[in-house]
């Protein structure tokens, strides 16, 4: 379905619960996650799946929250796959539960991961997750290649003085296997405020000046790639504060406990919680083409504008 800009929206984010094992300052507030019980269950996370693939939606990312928290895990990623529309399943995951479960993973139909790792100093991921294990990401992201995963993103959100002195050590992960490390510039989202430390791909660019353009895998990619010369995996820059990319918006989001968002930097919300009650699905696809038709031309985050909730709840 296109939007009324002539969007064409193929992408859906799907948060499976708002509860994260980690506590990363800049991603959860104080605000609390939603209770458990008002999380979408697997039956109605299929229906709302399938209600996009009729519309157009053939990839999906699963989000959080952490997603790997849900003990129906496995199940929701083989209810997907069974969707002919959905070419593509990934998730995005904190890798604190990713050891020992990479080869189940692909086993019910993942096609991708990524890994979120803001530091590769033990005692600096620990303090900025709030207790995280890197080794046990680390591990994570061996295991995901023995199990067959042909490449791996790595999710760095950098901060001055936090881990901007890591940005080489990230690139040298890159020169041997098939890894894309992704710098993100840090979003104001819900009661984070970390904008003052926020380092952005320009300031990245200007200290790695060796670092090479290359194009884009797909249309709509909101990375921009760069490679080191010689070097098998690449660099991506996602810099939606100082270099906007709303104009190939393919995306929108749902949350886990049923609302629609068909931008992540404005507040307007859809939910889907009644539709969902309709024993089928007309009201759930009118819904949604509602609030795709309302999806605004961009984001509104250099208006100083702060999103009401954090990535954390909407789902990254
Ligand atoms: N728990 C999973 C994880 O850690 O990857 C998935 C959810 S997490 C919200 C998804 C991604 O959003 C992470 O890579 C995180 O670093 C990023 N993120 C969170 N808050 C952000 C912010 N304010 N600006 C930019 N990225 C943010």
């Amino acid at each position: 379905m296109n939007d009324r800009f002539g969007r064409t929206i193929t992408y859906l984010r799907l948060s499976l619960t708002e509860r994260c094992t980690l506590k990363c300052t800049y991603c959860r507030a104080a605000e609390g996650d939603c209770p458990k019980k008002s999380e979408l269950t697997r039956e109605e996370l299929l229906r709302i799946t399938r209600a996009f693939a009729k519309i157009g939606v053939n990839k999906v990312r699963l989000t959080g929250g952490e997603p790997m928290l849900r003990r129906d895990l496995l199940p929701i990623i083989s209810d997907i796959r069974a969707i002919p529309q959905i070419q593509e399943i990934t998730m995005t995951t904190n890798g604190q539960h990713l050891p020992g479960m990479s080869t189940a993973l692909k086993a019910a139909g993942l096609d991708r991961l990524n890994i979120s790792v803001d530091s590769l100093k033990p005692e600096k991921f620990a303090k900025i997750t709030g207790g995280g294990s890197l080794e046990r990401v680390l591990t994570g992201i061996d295991e995901a290649f023995a199990a067959g995963f042909s490449s791996v993103k790595l999710n760095v959100v950098l901060l001055r003085g936090v881990n901007d002195d890591e940005t080489e050590d990230f690139i040298e992960l890159t020169k041997d296997r098939n890894i894309q490390v992704r710098f993100i510039e840090y979003m104001p989202l819900g009661d984070t405020d970390r904008a003052e430390d926020r380092v952005t791909g320009a300031e990245l660019l200007q200290k790695h000046p060796e670092l090479v353009e290359i194009a884009p895998s797909y249309k709509g990619q909101p990375a921009r790639d760069y490679q080191m010369p010689g070097y098998v995996g690449k660099v991506g820059l996602i810099d939606p504060m100082s270099h906007r990319f709303c104009a190939d918006c393919n995306r929108v989001r749902v949350m886990s406990d049923g609302m629609l968002r068909s931008c992540l930097g404005c507040n307007e919300e859809f939910s889907l919680k009644e539709a969902l009650e309709q024993p089928d699905d007309d009201a759930l696809i009118e819904q949604i083409q509602k609030a795709i038709a309302q999806k605004p031309s961009t984001h509104c985050f250099d208006t100083g504008f702060t999103a009401e909730k954090t990535m954390s709840r909407i789902g990254g």
